[in-house]
């Protein structure tokens, strides 16, 4: 099964903008004169194009992205549904499952961890396929969510102090042959660290730290 059942979540979320169900609830107050974002009214609506994967081919799909402002100053914000990354066209669970395809076993490499059962995913009537290069920038993103994590770890440990989760944060080990850089080993152990705590999250909060969290967190 790719790791992309997520044509059904697109175009739910679609319904959701069709119907005026999207509310600006989930966002967090504004940064700039801490207006609630109940408050927030309807700016713009902006269609965005979704990579998923589809019986090893990447098609496209598309739904609309609801932008709220503002009434104090006039600042917009994107409200992001959970399988959207800022500035990504594959969706979230599509990110987190090639990154953990690669971090989770220590003699991956990345043209491997590009594979779904032996064969990697490919666009339709082209030769192109999903590039390796690309599960590489993917980590890049998620190694980046530093504020994320810390946010859900209060949560979590403020929920169970007697967790194991510090501990098996500590015991991360990146292997030697898969970075050069010191910049590249911290992006590495921050995905690492943010599959860990998203699996520890799910399981206690029953939901995911996307989209909420992450959003309040500014996706950093
Ligand atoms: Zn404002």
């Amino acid at each position: 099964m790719p790791p992309t059942a997520t044509l059904d979540d697109i175009k739910a979320h679609q319904r959701k903008v069709e119907k005026d169900k999207i509310t600006p609830d989930n966002l967090p107050p504004c940064p700039r004169c801490k207006v609630e974002s109940g408050f927030f009214k309807i700016h713009a609506y902006r269609e965005r194009r979704f990579l998923v994967i589809i019986e090893m081919l990447i098609q496209a799909a598309f739904c609309t992205l609801v932008r709220f402002v503002c009434p104090g100053c006039g600042k917009t914000f994107t409200h992001y549904p959970d399988f959207a990354i800022p500035h990504k066209h594959y969706t979230r669970q599509s990110m987190v499952e090639f990154s953990a395809n690669y971090l989770e076993a220590d003699d991956m490499t990345y043209q491997k961890a590009v594979m779904l059962e032996n064969e990697v995913p490919g666009y339709p009537n082209s030769d192109r396929t999903l590039a390796a290069s690309t599960i590489h920038r993917w980590i890049t993103t998620l190694g980046r969510f530093t504020q994320t994590c810390r946010t859900a770890l209060i949560l979590l440990l403020q929920e169970n102090p007697a967790s194991s989760i510090c501990r098996d944060l500590a015991r991360l080990i990146i292997p030697k042959r898969k970075y050069k850089t010191d910049q590249r080993r911290k992006h590495l152990i921050g995905c690492r660290q943010l599959l860990i705590i998203e699996a520890f999250f799910q399981a206690t909060f029953k939901t995911s730290i996307f989209t909420k969290l992450a959003t309040h967190c500014a996706f950093s």
